[in-house]
């Protein structure tokens, strides 16, 4: 009869048990110590052979080569059944030691594969969670984008109302409280504008879905537009302001205009904002890699590395207004982050600018800091940015200046279309052009714009066209234009809600001759149209687009 005896444990101080695992060569065991006993299952054996198995255990894989420790023994116990008297010769027991080499390997072997198939099954799931997190990530920054897409096109549809009809307002005849109500509006409505600008570009930086469109410009030409604009702005708080362009700033370069533009404004902006008493001075210079300028003091090693053809412009705001608390510093390039939390009820502000000025600039290869000696006590703040040389023969020189462009009597009785499905668009956008002295017809499809466009006589010079319509788009309405009537006639501007780099490229790959961002005031619309007159097809305004703002 067969009788399992298990379990047994035998404990690691057993006598015998000791005199196996101190060797590794095998030992002879009696059948009636506690071993012996535990291994003879039919009590019918003889003399035994035991021998110590060093366990090897993978601690783990070291590039990809599994380290191998010997933590502890199994003991291996051979025995031949029925031999009572069996005596184990040297020979018998040689043989013992190499078997219980080669199960040691085997097992070994087998824990080393065990513990692959472990990592692989870990790994095999880890694969499986990235996969799953890279697919939810995925699927929010959709949602973000199509929800910042729609809440964009909805909230400029109405801003577009507001600003386009205030602005005619603020031209009719108004008793002094209401222009000054009228005027709020304005103001106000335009703050919110730019905060929904600020808010999608923001958005778009950090997602990596806006770049910079590099286009030749005269650079000392936007600075002084942004002086222009600036001027009024310190004038009107009793500031002094100085602008002054160094005469080694580079002439003609390469770069995106409108965004140096949106940063020179944003930084002046805030100096102008932060300033009570005083003056703001801004400085322009073509940085001269010289080891003694005035570098981020916070971060010395940033440094413009010299690239033939580019050159960096070194622009310096300084102000003697509120200044900032040196421990606040670090802080203020972060988004929606103010030194103060009192800072937007006294001066207003989202905390966005500096943050999407940072942003810009690096995608300009460049850095801002901003330096102050404390509160009360000024601040300075320092940009660079790379722009790249115009070649002699690249030079674009056929700029036209700002009064050639803007020359309203042009629009008197001009002939214009607008369609759109919009009936408060339709309204506002007619009552802008007719205010502008536009001879204006106004449709609500495309259809019947293409029937309006197709009747003799009919000689519309520029039809304003909206993107968004049910049945036939404006894209459609554009395609059949440009293949049924001659390049030009009408001129094609589409009028839209949606920001997005994709509708401006579909709109000028179909061939569209510009494309306006809704919202748009008066002065835009008029800027516009003497734009399209005089220099169609330079593909260059994009009046109010983010990329071209
Ligand atoms: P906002 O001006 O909308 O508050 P910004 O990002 O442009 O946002 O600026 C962030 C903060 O940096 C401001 O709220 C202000 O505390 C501080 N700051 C920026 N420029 C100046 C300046 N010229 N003088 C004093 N503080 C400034």
């Amino acid at each position: 009869m067969f009788v399992l005896q298990v379990p047994v444990t035998i404990p690691a101080s057993d006598k015998t048990v000791q005199q196996i695992i101190q060797t590794s060569e095998a030992t002879v065991i009696s059948p009636v110590c506690a071993l012996g006993k535990a291994s003879n299952h039919r009590g019918l054996a003889g003399a035994m052979a035991a021998v110590r198995l060093p366990l090897l255990c993978v601690s783990n894989f070291k590039g990809g080569t599994p380290e191998v420790v010997s933590a502890s023994y199994a003991i291996l116990v051979l025995m031949l059944p029925g031999e009572t008297g069996r005596v184990w010769t040297a020979h018998e027991i040689d043989l013992v030691e190499v078997v219980a080499d080669q199960v040691a390997v085997a097992l070994s072997h087998a824990a080393v594969l065990e513990d692959s198939h472990r990592t692989r099954d870990a790994l095999v799931e880890q694969n499986k969670s990235l996969q799953l997190a890279r697919q939810e990530a995925e699927t929010a920054i959709r949602a973000r984008n199509d929800f910042l897409a729609v809440m964009n096109h909805e909230m400029r549809t109405p801003m577009h109302a507001i600003i386009a009809l205030s602005s005619l307002l603020q031209e009719g005849k108004l008793s002094l409280d209401q222009r000054s109500m009228v005027d709020t509006v304005v103001k106000s409505s335009s703050l919110l504008s730019t905060l929904i600008n600020d808010v999608l570009d923001f958005s778009r930086l950090e997602d990596g879905s806006l770049s910079l469109e590099m286009r030749p410009f005269e650079l000392p030409t936007v600075l002084r537009e942004a002086e222009n604009l600036a001027k009024p702005m310190a004038k009107g708080k009793g500031l002094d302001f100085y602008f002054d362009i160094n005469m080694d700033v580079p002439q003609f370069v390469i770069g995106d205009e409108k965004r140096l533009l949106q940063i020179t404004l944003n930084i002046i902006g805030n100096a102008v904002k932060f300033t009570r008493h005083g003056f703001v001075s801004v400085s322009v210079s073509l940085e001269k890699y010289d080891a003694n300028i005035r570098r981020d003091p916070r971060n010395p090693s940033w440094r413009p590395i010299p690239v033939d053809g580019f050159a960096y412009i070194r622009i310096v705001v300084k102000d003697t207004g509120l200044g900032v608390r040196d421990s606040d510093i670090p802080r203020l390039f972060n988004k929606f982050v103010q030194a103060d939390s009192t800072t937007t009820r006294q001066y207003g502000g989202t905390g966005l600018g500096l943050a999407i000025c940072k942003k810009f600039v690096q995608l300009m290869n460049g850095h801002i800091w901003i330096e102050s000696e404390g509160l009360n006590r000024g601040s300075v703040v320092t940009f660079l940015v790379r722009l790249q040389l115009q070649s002699d023969s690249s030079k674009e020189r056929e700029r036209p200046s700002r009064e050639e462009e803007l020359n309203k009597e042009d629009l008197n009785g001009l002939k214009v279309l607008v369609t759109d499905d919009n009936s408060v668009n339709r309204i506002v956008t007619r009552r802008l052009l007719d205010r502008l002295g536009c001879d204006t017809t106004v449709v609500e499809s495309g259809q019947q714009c293409l029937a309006a466009l197709s009747q003799p006589g009919s000689n519309f010079k520029v039809l304003l066209l909206d993107l968004c319509m049910p049945e036939m788009d404006g894209y459609d309405v554009a395609k059949i234009i440009k293949q049924k009537f001659r390049p030009g006639e009408p001129l094609v501007v589409a009028l839209t809600a949606n920001t997005d780099k994709g509708t401006k490229e579909r709109c000028l790959q179909i061939g569209m001759d510009d494309i306006v961002l809704k919202p748009i005031s008066l002065q835009e619309m008029s800027s516009v149209l003497c734009n399209l007159l005089h220099h169609p097809k330079s593909g260059t305004r994009s009046q109010g687009y983010p990329n071209g703002r």
